[in-house]
């Protein structure tokens, strides 16, 4: 595993994973996360893709210490994260945020705009004074009004509220944002007007991303870098431009060929890749290659030897986890 990426890292994960109980008396433990490991290097966003169930929200919610990691590192600005008590883990806090998927059923209804982004200035020690402040001048950075700091939060429309929530991950002054699903709940206009957004924080605050979405066309327009996860393990991870150009994991490929084109023509003669079945269980992971069994490419080695994640020629700015991967 060599974890392609180009600077000093501002966090490091290495070989993470996150298993939950099994669901039936005497059942398997589920690994969510199956020994992940990449790093995201200061004011890049990295994009976290793949189906719903991959493991992509568990991770993300490991890198802010929301979930405990079973095993594996977590290293933030040389900082041991992944191992720290809560307790420890409190100065560093401000720095790990987190914008959630639903805006609406992530702010509490019963507190003001005003509430919602003070609370974790005033956990980190900030006057209920200072905070209030900060909380408009938040809701200005966001391109909100600033005096509708008093108002609740069904007193806003679905963006609205998003910007509340990224006001609220952003009054801590973090250096990195967690952003799981942050548009799909929205209508794709307001998509991307929080995409720009947050491109516009990224460029002020000089913020680290880590966007998760499965919507691969959203992604390709936010990140440096895309990581693809399957069945809780990364099967490639690159530069944008090359996984995108030339995706080399077959379920990479799959998962392309299904974004719509915005040339009609293209889209009309383009390659459509259908995989077969559903993802199977993460409770009873298939051997071998965990894709096998819907992948089109499966051969016998597949059933029986799992695929390292490597570089699949010299200077490759990106690593695959196939036997066989497209273009080696
Ligand atoms: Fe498909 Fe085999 Fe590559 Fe897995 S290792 S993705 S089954 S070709």
């Amino acid at each position: 595993m060599t974890t392609v990426t180009t600077a000093e890292p501002l966090l490091s994960v290495r070989d993470l994973t996150m298993s939950f109980p099994g669901t039936r008396a005497r059942s398997a433990p589920v690994r969510a996360v199956d020994g992940i490991s990449f790093d995201i290097a200061p004011a890049e966003t990295l994009g976290l893709v793949g189906e719903s169930g991959c493991g992509k929200s568990t991770t993300g919610r490991l890198i802010v210490r929301l979930l405990e990691p079973t095993s594996g590192s977590l290293t933030y600005d040389g900082h041991d994260i992944g191992h720290l008590s809560q307790r420890a883990l409190k100065p560093l806090r401000k720095h790990l945020q987190m914008v959630f998927q639903d805006p609406h059923s992530s702010l509490n209804p019963r507190q003001t705009v005003a509430r919602i982004i003070s609370d974790p200035l005033m956990a980190q020690g900030s006057s209920a004074a200072q905070a209030r402040k900060r909380a408009g001048e938040l809701m200005e950075l966001v391109g909100l009004i600033p005096e509708h700091v008093d108002r609740y939060p069904h007193e806003f429309s679905g963006g609205q509220a998003q910007r509340i929530g990224i006001a609220r991950a952003l009054a801590t002054n973090p250096r990195l944002v967690v952003a799981d699903e942050p548009v799909s709940a929205l209508d794709v206009s307001v998509q991307a007007q929080i995409v720009n957004l947050m491109a516009r924080l990224q460029r002020e605050l000089g913020l680290t991303y880590l966007f998760i979405a499965h919507d691969l066309s959203v992604v390709k327009r936010v990140c440096d870098r895309v990581a693809v996860m399957y069945l809780g393990r990364i099967v490639e991870i690159g530069d944008k431009e090359r996984v995108y150009a030339a995706p080399a994991h077959p379920y990479t490929r799959a998962l392309l060929s299904a974004v719509p084109l915005p040339d009609p023509a293209a889209e009309r003669t383009r390659e459509r890749i259908t995989l077969l079945g559903d993802p199977p269980s993460p409770a009873a992971p298939p051997p071998g290659c965990t894709f096998h069994p819907r992948c089109p490419k499966a051969q016998d080695i597949c059933r029986s030897e799992a695929p390292l994640l490597r570089i699949t020629a010299p200077g490759e700015a990106r690593e695959v986890a196939c036997h066989f991967p497209e273009g080696a």
